[in-house]
């Protein structure tokens, strides 16, 4: 029915919209359903258990509930990840940033993509220096390691773990004096 609009109808309908958004209101009128009872399969019709309810609403209602529900759906599908990310201060959400993405200034990067250094090895060379050997394994940093990770912590949750796992990796990476 609503593609049947012309311009100024729909322009006046887009108008109602938003002054319902920014309202908190919806017409009366479109919240009034006409309920239509639809007969349950193989049930008696003299029993009102025997039906099901179908409701029609307003088809401006519905489409100002699609409208709706697409506006705010992106608030409520945030993954949970991204509120403790921002819980972060600047600085040690790039830190965070540049360890997940690999888009970093550790070699292996600067080697392999940027192409600004000769060598994409660790200087303890003994692996390709990147975000996992930094926090896992690079033996130059193992003390400093030892003393802000008191037990072994799965690189998952150094990088994607609740914010005081991600504070400790930034702590780290700052005591390491290396520019990520
Ligand atoms: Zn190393």
């Amino acid at each position: 029915m609503l593609q049947h609009l012309g311009n100024s109808a729909l322009n006046t309908l887009l108008d109602i919209f938003n002054l319902s958004w920014r309202q908190g209101q919806v017409p009366q009128c479109w919240k009034e359903a006409i309920m239509i009872p639809i007969l349950k399969k193989g049930k008696r019709k003299s029993k009102a258990s025997s039906f099901r309810l179908m409701s029609l609403t307003s088809s401006c209602c519905k489409l100002l509930e699609r409208i709706i529900n697409k506006r705010i759906k992106p608030l409520f599908n945030t993954p949970q990840q991204q509120d403790i990310y921002h819980q972060l201060t600047r600085s040690e959400q790039t830190t965070i940033f540049r360890l997940r993405t690999g888009h970093n200034r550790l070699n292996q990067n600067l080697h392999k993509v940027m192409k600004v250094v000769p060598s994409p090895m660790c200087p303890c060379g003994e692996a390709e220096q990147d975000t996992a050997h930094l926090l896992q394994s690079c033996k130059i940093n193992q003390a400093l390691r030892d003393k802000i990770w008191h037990s072994e912590t799965p690189l998952k949750e150094k990088l994607f773990g609740p914010v005081d796992a991600l504070q400790k990796t930034t702590r780290f990476v700052e005591e390491t004096s290396l520019q990520v």
